[in-house]
């Protein structure tokens, strides 16, 4: 075979959609694993609906992700510009090449004859489809028209009998009756090229070897292949993926979470782990493997391992591998990653000392093999960088509305400010000696202190998390927690989540 090139093709008409997230990464890692080269082109041939910013979230998105490209509008390329509006020379060329041979024609109808004639046919069981009344219309008469300044747009002459085999690598064949097709729209009254015209005229020309895109583009196929053998363009091969589906297994849409890549950095999740997730929906390396790091995704990845049936896009399972992914990494790594969080929130100076910045990754390590996303230390983490934390209901529930709760955090308290130093062993030693003498079991003084230091019942060791806090800071939580449990303020509340 000769080189491998594929393609992200994008419409800048709104934010990167999961979808093509998903899309772009099996074009990339296809590309990848095979030594080829992956191109990225913008499609903005629907000049209303393209914009700037979706341009800019198209980058971002796939930056996030870390999928790079060999060639595209930024980093140029042999085959440049990467940009459709900006080769609307190439396209009219090609055009006028289908007017000649006559695959090509123009078509006066007006949208509202057109509507009208579609609602006929829909009235008569027919599948609607473009009815032909231009095709053969009299040089004489096009003439005429074009002098009267009629608007027009060209369209594609298709096969009328027979059937178009489409090979596709993961569907095996599949064929369209041409019957069914229509002739379509190749150039629009603007003058614009359409996408079926573009598409195929820039993977020809950008000599995409392999079209992988999303199965909702199938249905396209019959008539990009048409159009390339009428241009004697020689096809690539295909591959469309399977769609995407919410847990419920309808489509995907904004009831099952956020449908915008980028939300989901916003949310909390790593890269990595997002680019993992996606490479797992509708694609499995064979065996029951589920997390895969980058360098395996490349090694294992195959377009015969790509799944017929739809995937699904399990939100709970995004969490796991996030989770997992979040062990696993090292901690000044996500402390890196995780500052514009924090900052975002508040909870992190600007311009940190490096003691701080020290003290910033020993509280990632500690919590990391405990948080499922990176929000986790602006929510229940919050208690290390801020004393506006919420005490849980379960902490309020199952010890700090305890008659005897609020004597016991006071002789903590006052046992803690005269530790010799503020570390580990001496904290334990501390928490443990006053259960003795109080003659309960330790739990009965680490369940409390954990709620009124943290305000929840859960979380790292307590003792490394309270070295992590200043002294003061523990002591002055002790008391308040006593105070406020003295007051009759600790009992469940309706205002915070989970059970009163
Ligand atoms: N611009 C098309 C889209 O965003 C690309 C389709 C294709 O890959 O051919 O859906």
């Amino acid at each position: 075979m000769s080189e491998v090139r594929t393609r992200f093709a994008p419409s800048p008409t709104g934010n990167l959609h999961v979808g093509g997230a998903h899309t772009a990464l099996f074009a990339w890692l296809f590309a990848r694993h095979e030594g080829g080269k992956f191109i990225l082109r913008i499609e903005d041939t629907d000049e209303v609906r393209s914009t700037e910013e979706s341009l800019a979230a198209i980058y971002n998105g796939l930056k996030w992700l870390e999928i790079d490209w060999d060639e595209g509008p930024d980093v140029g390329g042999p085959f440049a510009p990467y940009v459709q509006s900006e080769r609307l020379n190439i396209y009219a060329e090609q055009i006028d090449r289908l007017l000649d041979s006559g695959r090509g024609y123009r078509c006066f109808c007006t949208p509202e004859e057109l509507d009208e004639r579609r609602e006929i046919m829909r009235a008569r069981g027919i599948p609607p489809r473009y009815d032909g009344r231009c095709v053969d219309l009299p040089d004489e008469q096009v003439q005429t028209l074009l002098a009267e300044g009629k608007p027009y747009c060209v369209r594609f002459r298709v096969e009328e009998t027979g059937a178009t085999v489409i090979r596709d690598i993961v569907r095996g064949e599949v064929s369209f009756a041409n019957e069914l097709l229509g002739d379509f729209v190749i150039r629009k009254t603007s003058g614009y090229p359409t996408y079926h015209m573009a598409v195929v005229v820039d993977d020809y020309l950008m000599q995409i070897s392999h079209v992988i895109r999303a199965e909702e583009h199938l249905a396209n196929t019959p008539s990009h292949v048409q159009l390339m053998d009428a241009l004697g363009f020689e096809r690539p091969l295909y591959a469309h993926l399977p769609l995407i589906l919410g847990p419920d297994k309808t489509k995907l849409s904004k009831r099952h979470g956020a449908v915008n890549l980028l939300d989901y950095r916003d949310q909390g999740f790593l890269p990595e782990a997002m680019r993992n997730f996606l490479a797992i929906i509708g694609w499995s390396a064979g065996a029951e493997q589920e997390i895969l790091d980058l360098d395996e995704l490349i090694a294992k990845f195959t377009l015969e391992g790509v799944s017929k049936s739809p995937g699904v896009f399990d939100l709970e399972k995004a969490a796991w591998l996030n989770g997992e992914y979040l062990k696993a990494v090292d901690a000044e790594y996500l402390t890196g990653i995780l500052l514009p969080v924090l900052r975002e929130e508040g909870l992190f100076q600007d311009d940190p000392s490096d003691e701080r910045m020290a003290w910033l990754i020993a509280v990632v390590d500690l919590m990391k093999g405990r948080t499922r996303l990176l929000t986790d230390f602006t929510t229940w983490g919050r208690y290390f960088f801020t004393e506006e934390f919420i005490f849980d209901n379960k902490a309020r529930k199952k010890w700090l509305s305890r008659e005897d709760v609020p004597n016991r955090l006071d002789a903590l308290a006052e046992r803690l400010s005269v530790v010799e130093s503020w570390a580990v062993d001496t904290i334990e030693q501390a928490i443990r000696g006053l259960a003795e003498e109080l003659g309960v079991g330790a739990g009965q003084v680490i369940h409390p202190c954990r709620s009124a230091v943290t305000g929840q019942t859960v979380g790292p060791s307590l003792f490394h998390l309270m070295e992590l806090l200043p002294r003061d800071t523990v002591i002055a939580r002790l008391r308040k927690a006593a105070e406020l449990a003295r007051a009759g303020q600790m009992e469940p509340v309706a205002s915070v989540d989970g059970d009163v």
